[in-house]
């Protein structure tokens, strides 16, 4: 049976991450928002319907995914799902912490939403909860069931860190009972939250990454499930690419800024702005500079907000690159 489509991690790809307000009702220790840098606003839906049509009209082809804060505290996300379809995009999603506010559920159905995304950082309330905070893992799962009951297709974000990778391998099995369709592994940025606690509270090795979530990858596509993951560490053989530069990915956030990497979020550099309604680029410097930097690192934003990433040899070169975090390797089931 063909899947639906939902973002994609790959070069070519067009995927408008909509960041329609910064408000959640859950405080994870390793939040990216920084309303600083990305406003406190609440779109209306008349902005939404605007801004949507714009990169409708700009990209074909465009997967939409709608985020937050938690996209579902917006009393008119509803609707904004609804004028996405009706502009064509390619896919839509919604990204979630599960919680599923104004009755979403009920007010959309499965030929209005691609995907239900879910935010899960541990296959237990003993590892989720002290993340995402006391009752997260419950509302979760409970709000997977329901969308899944209800006829929707549900993937699940696991955002893996120096605190849950001991985790990641119980993970397909609850994917599994959950009835959950992709998995989606991410690696802990250190920007938002993670950037004021600093990253050795937070980064895996290396090694930690290497042996633990390819292995997870392969077990969940041996049931079914269609998985994606950052490589991280780029094998020597493979070319380095910048998404910036090989894919079209905006990030929008309610302060009319739109970023094309979300390693450069906490810092007033974004591509772009929405003014007036038309979309604007910057002039220089911006992120869009920096990714032309070709250095040996590989990925020059994680050179500059996350170096521990790296490892160099005794003659100061790096042992390898570190790979984009918006291209990653996808495994489907056989
Ligand atoms: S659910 Fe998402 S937006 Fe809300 S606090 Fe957690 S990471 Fe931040
Ligand atoms: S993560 Fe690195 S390689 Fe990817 S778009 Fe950002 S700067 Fe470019």
């Amino acid at each position: 049976m063909q899947r639906k489509r939902t973002v994609t991690f790959s070069s070519n790809a067009t995927n408008i991450f909509f960041h329609i307000l910064t408000q959640c009702n859950l405080k994870c220790r390793h939040c990216y928002i920084n309303p600083e840098q990305h406003g406190n606003q609440k779109l209306t839906l008349q902005t939404i319907r605007e801004w949507l049509a714009i990169f409708a009209k700009k990209n074909k082809n465009a997967n939409v995914i709608f985020l937050g804060g938690e996209p579902t505290l917006h009393p008119d996300l509803a609707p904004a799902i609804k004028e996405a379809r009706q502009l064509g995009y390619s896919s839509i999603t919604v990204d979630t912490n599960g919680y599923l506010f104004h009755d979403i559920i009920d007010n959309v159905t499965p030929d209005d939403v691609d995907y239900f995304s879910f935010s899960l950082d541990g296959a237990t309330p003993e590892v989720n909860d002290p993340l995402r905070g006391v009752g997260s893992y419950d509302a979760c799962t409970k709000g997977v069931r329901t969308a899944v009951s209800k006829g929707f297709d549900a993937s699940m974000i696991f955002t893996v860190s120096r605190e849950n990778i001991h985790d990641l391998m119980n993970m397909p099995l609850l994917l599994n009972k959950l009835g959950i369709k992709r998995f989606f592994i991410q690696i802990i940025g250190i920007r938002g939250n993670p950037a004021k606690t600093g990253a050795d509270s937070w980064q895996v090795t290396k090694d930690e990454w290497l042996e633990t979530v390819p292995k997870v990858a392969e077990a969940a596509a041996q049931i079914g499930i269609t998985v994606t993951y950052p490589k991280v560490y780029l094998p020597d053989d493979e070319k380095f690419e910048c998404a910036g530069l090989v894919a079209d990915n905006y990030f929008i956030f309610p302060n009319s800024r739109v970023y094309r990497c979300p390693l450069c979020e906490d810092f007033p550099i974004h591509n772009m702005e929405l003014r007036g309604n038309k979309l604007v680029e910057r002039k220089k410097i911006n992120e869009m500079d920096l990714f032309r930097l070709d250095i040996p690192e590989g990925c020059v934003m994680n050179k500059i907000i996350q170096p521990d990433n790296i490892i160099y040899k005794e003659d100061g070169t790096p042992l390898c690159k570190v790979a984009c975090c918006l291209l990653k390797e996808e495994i489907t089931p056989a």
